[in-house]
Formats: C-alpha cells, structure tokens, sequence
C-alpha cells in the first residue's frame, strides 16, 4: 500500500552506504520515521526534498514496520531560514525542544499546524528584515511556550498555581511541578522555585492568548527574554523527566 503525508522534515539519519532515515512530522500521523533508500547516490533526487526544515508531501509505501519513502514533492523549502545562520541555528533549537517533547505516533493536526506557522512566520521576518535576531528569539521562545500548551501543559499565569488567589505584580516565582507561576506566600513552602519577573509573566500570558504568526510584532528588548527562556528550559525539563 502507498500512503500520502504532509510532512515537515525535523531530521536525517544515515544509516548504511546510500540509505537514510528521516523523522517526519506528519498531518495524518504525527511524528513518523521513515526509510529512504538509495537516497544518499548522487544522482538520487529524492534528497533534496527531504532535507530538515522542508514542509512536503511524501509517499510512503507501508508494508510490515517502517515505511520507504518513494517519492516526495516539496510544497515549502524554507529558503530564507535554510540561508540564514541565525534564523537556522533558532529553528535547529526549536525543533530539538519538539523532538524531546513529541515522541509518539498520534495525529495532532493543532500541534503540525503551530509548527508549519511557526516555520513560515520565521521565513516571513527573514525574508523582511535583515537585523531580525530579536525576533527569531521572541518567535522561537513562543513557539516552545504554545508547544507546551498544545501538549497539554498551559501554564497557569492569571492565578497562583498553588492556592488560586489572584497574582499581583512584584514577585513571583515559577514552579514546574504546579504547571505555572505561584505566589510568594506559597513559593516559601515551596521547593524548586524560580523566581519570574513580571515582564516574564506578561511576555508568556501575550505568548499564551496569541497566534504564533502575530508574535513576530511583539516590542521587547533581548535582557527581558533571559528569565522567560529559563522558565520554559525548566518546563521543558520538568515534562520531558
Ligand atoms: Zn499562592
């Protein structure tokens, strides 16, 4: 049988003289692995399509286990992210947190769909501005902040997680274990506390109640992305184990 997916490309393993292993993540399955043989011959034109950060379409003839890939038609190369050092080494970032936080074989359409605008919202910025580091890191760290959510981990930021009294300005701190920002009265019986600053608080709640692709126009300066990007490094560290 020959199956189609809409893939995006997140990685290429070799394995043997001409053959590869791909992790793709698919509309129709979510993350799959699948083998694509004589890939690596020169003349093999398969290649190209498949390279990482490449949004496709790829058959996939499917006997017992993994699947081969015989064919594949590119619908996004991501050009402009592909030529960008900054923009690549960001992606490369982004796409080793989702590897570590989505690991199965399960349909997500919500999940391939933030990953298919985040990659065509850091195209978009790379292609518009040429000074754009800001916002390659306020992109890339709401991405892992809206990956977090659509996996089922949305961070409480409105209430202490803790004793759901409202939270007021000044401090505050974050506790992965609670899944979201607690107060100060209960951050004193709390262990494995991080202390959040309230830009942090703001940034994540505009992260949080925002679509990826409008996020590129957030106004911040790069000192206020340190603290958000050690809470989500925390998060991610807590969900993985
Ligand atoms: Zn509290």
């Amino acid at each position: 049988m020959e199956y189609k997916y809409n893939a995006i490309i997140l990685n290429k393993i070799d394995t043997g003289e001409t053959d590869r292993v791909y992790v793709v993540y698919t509309l129709e399955a979510g993350r799959i692995l699948a083998r694509a043989i004589g890939v690596k011959k020169p003349n093999a034109k398969l290649a190209g399509n498949l390279e990482p950060i490449t949004y496709c379409e790829i058959f996939l003839a499917k006997g017992k286990g993994r699947g081969n890939i015989t064919g594949a038609i590119p619908i996004e190369l991501f050009f402009a992210i592909k030529e960008n050092i900054s923009a690549l080494e960001k992606v490369f970032g982004a796409l080793k947190i989702f590897n570590r936080l989505v690991t199965q074989e399960e349909k997500d359409e919500k999940t391939f769909q933030l990953l298919l605008n985040y990659l065509i919202a850091m195209e978009k910025i790379t292609k518009e501005t040429k000074e754009s580091n800001l916002k390659f890191d306020i992109l890339t760290l709401g991405f892992v902040f809206k990956l977090l959510q659509n996996l089922g981990y949305e961070m409480e930021t409105k209430k202490c997680a803790k004793c759901a009294k409202k939270l007021v300005a000044g401090e505050n701190y974050f506790n992965a274990e609670r899944g979201g920002i607690i107060c100060p009265a209960c951050a004193r019986m709390q262990n494995n506390k991080i202390r959040i600053t309230d830009e942090a608080v703001k940034l994540i709640r505009i992260f949080l109640d925002n679509k990826i692709e409008n996020l590129g126009k957030i106004k911040t300066e790069s000192q206020n992305l340190r603290n958000p990007k050690i809470i989500a490094m925390e998060a991610v560290r807590w969900v993985v184990g």
